[in-house]
């Protein structure tokens, strides 16, 4: 007979992994505070000019994983998309992920490849094992086009010095030598046709599945349960009883415009006193749509407080003897598996959240077949 086995959380990681354990034979209900499923990648179509919003900012989803691919495309439709980034820096726009292009307009130069990585080796500093966000920016582009495009930026973005931050957050980010100004390298990349919340709600339609939406759970409640997947942040989990976890919370300041404000779906400011760090256009994440009013946010990051939602782990390096004594703690704890961004605190995009509760749901089973304590 099948398990009662409760998801916190309606995101990418609760669906996956409900579906599969549901598909396996258990029932499965999914709680979430909030009132829709998707969670932070929950889409909503604008009534008054029918634009797809990001409800909770831009999400692009781009692996190189095929399995993953397979997977969310088996429940929508992707469309092709392509991010193409740009910043606004001392009054000019320039081309993002930094590419030639960028490099020729921000020194005045014609450069081909070879002459522009010969250019660029000469102004980036000789440090041979960045130890943090800055040094690993000298190391990359040099001091003048990290002050321009990364420091500023990152200093709103992560609210404090960039030398406090772990050198992996800019290893996100490419930095190409011909003009090619797709924002990711991988493979495959797409917008899911109607948004992210009916692909989710599609991973969720399944007769084993049961949806309890605008509903809180109580970590008392665990035991109720055959087994919990956590979603929710780690340290919510505890009580926070070893303290509070640092994050990032997000706000969006909603306008709208007439036409084409910004001729593109993400515009950052790389300049420290334009207070926020980007603006996103939505509708130009849905290019096959034709819309003629805009919806717009300004997006600021600051402290999450208490009853913020938080967006992104900082994992300063002063963090991790909290996060790993939360991380002894989960591990002690049998009955409840923590998964996703939250549950696992670390900043995690969509591809990887997929392949990680994909690995979880048949790990899961496999335990359970082999009859190991879960
Ligand atoms: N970043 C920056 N300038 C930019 C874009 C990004 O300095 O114009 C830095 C910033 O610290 C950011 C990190 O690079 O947190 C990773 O960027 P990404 O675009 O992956 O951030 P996300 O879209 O996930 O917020």
């Amino acid at each position: 007979m099948g398990k009662r086995i409760v998801m916190v959380g309606a995101g990418l990681s609760g669906a996956v992994i409900g579906r599969m354990l549901a598909e396996a034979g258990h029932k499965i209900t999914v709680i979430d505070s909030r009132d829709h499923v998707g969670g932070n990648c929950h889409t909503q179509r604008d009534e008054d000019t029918g634009v797809m919003v990001h409800v909770y900012g831009p999400h692009i989803f781009h692996t190189d994983d095929e399995e993953v691919w397979n997977y969310v495309n088996s429940f929508t439709t992707f469309m092709p998309y392509k991010n193409r980034v740009k910043s606004t820096v001392d009054g000019q726009v320039y081309s993002l992920p930094v590419n030639l292009h960028t490099i020729n307009q921000f020194f005045g130069q014609a450069l081909r490849p070879d002459e522009a990585r010969d250019f660029i080796k000469s102004k980036a500093e000789d440090i041979a094992e960045p130890q943090n966000f800055e040094e690993q920016a000298l190391a990359f582009v040099g001091s003048d086009l990290y002050k321009a495009f990364f420091k500023g930026y990152t200093e709103k973005q992560w609210g404090c010095s960039p030398t406090e931050l772990p050198a992996s957050i800019l290893k996100r980010l490419p930095l190409r030598f011909n003009y090619d100004d797709n924002y990711f390298f991988h493979k495959f990349q797409g917008m899911p046709e109607d948004g992210y919340t009916p692909m989710i709600a599609s991973i969720l339609d399944h007769a084993g599945i049961t949806v309890k939406l605008g509903e809180m759970f109580d970590p008392a409640t665990a035991g109720d349960w055959d087994h919990v997947f956590w979603s929710g942040p780690l340290d919510g989990f505890f009580g926070y009883e070893l303290g509070r976890l640092g994050y990032r919370t997000l706000d969006f300041k909603e306008f709208r415009y007439d036409g084409d404000y910004q001729g593109c779906a993400v515009m950052n400011y790389g300049n420290a006193d334009v207070p926020y760090t980007r603006i996103t256009e939505h509708k130009h994440f849905a290019p096959w749509e034709s819309h003629e009013g805009s919806v717009l946010y300004e997006e600021y990051s600051r402290a999450c407080e208490p009853h913020d939602i938080p967006y992104y782990p900082i994992r300063m390096v002063d963090e991790k003897a909290m996060l790993s004594d939360y991380v002894a703690k989960a591990n002690e704890t049998t009955g409840v598996t923590f998964v996703g961004r939250l549950g696992t605190y670390r900043y995690l995009d969509m591809d990887v959240t997929i392949r990680e509760a994909l690995d979880t749901g048949r790990a899961f089973l496999a335990a359970e077949e082999k009859g190991e304590a879960l």
